[in-house]
């Protein structure tokens, strides 16, 4: 582990007299955390890190309380990959896997595939984009999907070993005020010769410094990423509850009980014949919240 990476801290900045904003993250414990109870191909934990490290990126550029959810979803290899982060920073992913992925490039894997972009705040409706996948990249589909339905200007740099991830992104904020108008072009242009090394091994301020040495970058100080996963019994029972009686009857006919495993952390939740059945019996008193 490399001891100069500012492990599992996002750092937002900006550049002075723009309308230009960046974040810079590093994931470490809280990536190996939130995969250590999976059995993924290390190709596939490249990918899910790259993902990780930019839902990190874009929820930290979000106002919103609540949390941010990015889906690939294929008729190919690759069935489902999901990360989620919060506002808090609190990460977790996981991915579907049909059969075996041939070859090392998340494209590969995917066929007929789309990118669902759910944001859910703590309070108020859920937002959900669906869009084709288009870019070759985790990083280019993301930019593609801010630019066209957002109408925000993103460049985002995304590297990972499987067991560590970094990213960078920068974004043109509209409608504010900046006497550097060419910021935007100079500072695409210099972050887009950063190397996967520099983003996984160097520091913050060295990587700042290194990419923008004459900018006039100020760092904002940095925030803690932890790994968490949000599944509990209750969220089981709700789960249940949206499956419908005739749905959970006839599971527990079949197994005697409902078993569930969580995807993303791997905890094991049992709901007997009589606590699913009094699911059903107070009928509306449980609130559906996920
Ligand atoms: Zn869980």
């Amino acid at each position: 582990m490399n001891q100069d990476r500012n492990q599992d801290q996002l750092h937002p900045f900006i550049f002075e007299q723009s309308a230009v904003r960046g974040n810079c993250v590093q994931l470490d414990q809280s990536l190996s955390t939130a995969l250590e109870h999976q059995t993924l191909p290390p190709a596939l934990k490249k990918a899910i890190g790259e993902f990780t490290a930019a839902s990190v990126l874009l929820t930290a550029t979000l106002k919103m309380q609540g949390k941010l959810i990015l889906q690939l979803q294929s008729q190919g290899a690759l069935q489902l990959l999901v990360v989620e982060c919060t506002s808090g920073l609190n990460i977790r992913a996981t991915a579907k896997v049909s059969g075996e992925l041939h070859g090392d490039h998340l494209t590969a894997w995917l066929k007929q595939g789309q990118l669902v972009i759910t944001l859910m705040p703590e309070e108020g409706e859920p937002y959900q984009g669906i869009v084709p996948l288009e870019g070759d990249s985790i990083a280019s589909m993301l930019e593609n999907y801010m630019l066209r339905s957002q109408q925000i200007d993103t460049r985002l740099w995304l590297a990972s070993d499987g067991e560590r991830a970094s990213g960078l992104l920068l974004q043109k904020l509209p409608q504010q005020q900046e006497s550097d108008l060419d910021c935007w072009n100079r500072v695409q242009h210099l972050a887009g010769t950063v190397t996967d090394q520099e983003l996984l091994n160097l520091d913050t301020v060295t990587l700042l410094q290194r990419l923008f040495v004459e900018e006039d970058v100020r760092l904002f100080s940095g925030r803690e990423v932890q790994a968490f996963c949000s599944c509990s019994q209750t969220s089981v029972t709700n789960m249940l509850q949206m499956l419908g009686m005739a749905e959970v009857r006839s599971i527990i006919e079949e197994q005697g009980s409902v078993q569930i495993q969580c995807d993303f952390c791997n905890k094991h939740y049992v709901v007997d014949e009589q606590e699913a059945l009094a699911l059903f019996d107070e009928d509306d008193d449980h609130e559906v919240t996920h």
